[in-house]
């Protein structure tokens, strides 16, 4: 197979004494979703933030395009083409959508006007409220906004964490097409964190289980959904 868009070799990650991630390895390639699944506590969204280089890598390697970016600031890794969409509430609060979505694009160096016209066709929703600010969208809003922000950087690879979490199912849904969406129409590949296990795996082309910090299976994603052991731990055994 061709050079993973991402790749990361036995990652080891540390907050002080806590080791989260323990030798984690995980590919990505171009035009892919990938998942990975965890439960509370896992190292889920350690894994994304070590990516971005916050916390660092203790040991192990991380490749972006065949470049290692283990060491790089988080700055520089951003303006490789990697960009985090954060949980939903993690948007500037006090800004106004507009203003939200315009930062992302500075952040990355961009003139923000065309990436404006992308995040608003994809999400009608943030263009009807453009002008009110971010604290008081709805959590569907608010993650549509937090995705938003993240397109406005031309991501070649996007990451998201849990992006429904704390949602209605129905918009679960519509933040899940939209990713789906961003996917089929303009390549964009995705690798997202979810503990909604079933629609995240419906969605990937393959996932990762993570648990306590290692990876213990992998595979296509709706293989993993059949399996007896996933359905048993992630889906309550339906
Ligand atoms: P959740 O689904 O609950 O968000 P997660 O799978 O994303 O969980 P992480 O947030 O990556 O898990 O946490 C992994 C481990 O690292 C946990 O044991 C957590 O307590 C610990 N941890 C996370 N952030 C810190 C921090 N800033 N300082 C110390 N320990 C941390």
């Amino acid at each position: 197979m061709s050079q993973p868009m991402l790749a990361l070799e036995e990652v080891c990650a540390s907050y002080g004494a806590v080791q989260a991630l323990k030798g984690v390895s995980v590919h990505v390639h171009a035009g892919e979703i990938v998942t990975l699944i965890g439960a509370n506590g896992a190292g889920k969204s350690t894994l994304l933030m070590t990516i971005c280089g916050d916390p660092r890598a203790r040991s192990g390697q991380i490749l972006f395009d065949g470049q290692d970016i283990t060491r790089q600031p988080t700055h520089a890794i951003m303006r490789g083409g990697i960009a985090q969409a954060p949980e939903g509430r993690r948007i500037f609060p006090r800004m106004t959508v507009m203003e939200n979505l315009i930062m992302g694009a500075e952040i990355a160096g961009h003139d923000p006007a065309r990436d404006l016209e992308h995040v608003f066709t994809l999400f009608p929703r943030l263009k009807e409220r453009a002008t009110q600010r971010g604290g008081t969208l709805s959590g569907g809003e608010q993650q549509m906004l937090a995705i938003g922000r993240a397109l406005m950087a031309r991501p070649r690879l996007l990451l998201l964490d849990e992006p429904s979490l704390g949602l209605a199912p129905l918009i679960a849904k519509q933040i899940f097409a939209a990713i789906r969406e961003l996917n089929e129409r303009e390549g964009l590949t995705v690798l997202l964190v979810e503990q909604n296990a079933n629609q995240a795996l419906r969605l990937a082309h393959r996932g990762y289980v993570l648990v306590t910090g290692r990876i213990t299976l992998e595979g296509p994603g709706r293989e993993l959904l059949s399996r007896p052991e996933i359905r048993a731990a992630y889906l309550g055994g339906h």
